[in-house]
């Protein structure tokens, strides 16, 4: 099969490749913008490949998706905006890559008469939540620039499947942590100072609650939702491992040999979600099963970002971090 997987120069999309090239015998193009985000150094091993190879496109250009995509058996889409600090400073970006560039890619897909069009979305559409968890049929409220673009995307998607038939499905997950994730989200952009001996900004009171879940994880459940997941469904992927930011900086500062005179109290994210939490039985129905120990997990990431700063060094540098 030949995979059409849309933003795997970023940190799950990079994940996702390496992990379908060592697991099954699929056929992948990556299809990449290279933002500031997306990085040829975290793909390098990837397209050496001989079953990989690497185009650089925009999603929101129907010319580049319709001369690429064609001839491909399934389309695997990552590529947006992702960082919501950025929506709130400039939500443009996010309206265009995520909304519009979906609905391009949609519309060339079903032209191109793929058999499955897998949706890479987030929790963070279903807002926030005191109690309980969100199921896939709840109500959408999502609540920054970043959330609200990628709720659009959601909808249009699922509308190519109710209007044209396009077999789309589309996934959900909680936070991400691993390798190769850029070093302005928490986890890499704590560990990466504190091992550079500097502070850490933790946002309001730290008692913002994420459900944190290997990459490797994810990509394991958004695969089993491409092979098995019913066309014009939606599924939840977690990991049941509610933390508080301060929690998780607590872990990362034991992890490094720092203490708490590293964290540097800064004022909230505007309208930061206090919590965030799915019910995942359905993609657990699937026959998806947690494998990653979170401990051991976050020590084997920490230990990656110390192991590569030839990989994070010069991000940082580029962005200003
Ligand atoms: P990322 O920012 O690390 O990577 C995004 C990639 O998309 C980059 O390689 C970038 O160059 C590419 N891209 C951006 N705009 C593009 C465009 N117009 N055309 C083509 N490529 C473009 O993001 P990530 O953390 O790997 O997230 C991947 C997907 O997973 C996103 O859709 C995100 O909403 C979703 N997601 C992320 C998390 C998380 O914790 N990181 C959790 C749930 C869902």
């Amino acid at each position: 099969m030949k995979l059409f997987v849309t933003g795997a120069a970023g940190f799950i999309g990079s994940n996702y490749v390496r992990w379908i090239l060592e697991h099954t015998d699929h056929e992948v193009t990556v299809f990449d913008k290279l933002t500031y985000a997306g990085n040829m150094s975290s793909i390098e091993d990837v397209i050496d490949d001989r079953r990989a190879r690497f185009v650089k496109g925009d999603i929101c250009d129907q010319d580049a998706v319709t001369e690429h995509l064609h001839g491909h058996d399934a389309v695997v889409h990552f590529a947006a905006e992702s960082h919501v600090d950025r929506s709130i400073a400039d939500p443009y970006a996010f309206v265009t890559t995520n909304t519009f560039g979906t609905s391009v890619l949609c519309d060339v897909a079903l032209r191109a008469e793929v058999s499955k069009f897998v949706h890479i979305s987030t929790d963070e559409v279903y807002g926030t939540i005191d109690e309980g968890s969100f199921r896939e049929t709840d109500v959408l409220t999502p609540r920054s620039p970043y959330s609200a673009a990628k709720a659009g995307s959601d909808l249009l998607a699922l509308s190519y499947h109710t209007t044209y038939g396009l077999p789309v499905v589309v996934t959900r997950c909680s936070n991400n942590y691993g390798p190769y994730q850029f070093p302005e989200k928490l986890i890499p952009l704590f560990t990466t100072n504190l091992l550079d001996g500097k502070t850490v900004p933790l946002m309001g009171d730290g008692g913002n609650v994420r459900d944190w879940i290997h990459v490797e994880d994810h990509n394991r459940a958004a695969h089993l939702v491409f092979e098995r997941g019913e066309p014009g469904e939606v599924y939840n992927i977690g990991a049941h491992n509610e933390l508080t930011n301060h929690d998780i900086t607590m872990r990362l500062l034991e992890l490094t040999g720092r203490d708490e005179s590293a964290i540097e109290w800064v004022p909230d994210r505007l309208g930061h979600d206090r919590r965030y939490s799915v019910d995942i039985d359905k993609v657990t129905a699937l026959g998806w099963q947690l494998e990653r120990d979170f401990d051991a997990g976050l020590a084997h990431t920490v230990e990656w970002y110390r192991a590569h700063r030839d990989w994070w060094e010069p991000l940082k540098r580029r962005v200003g971090l």
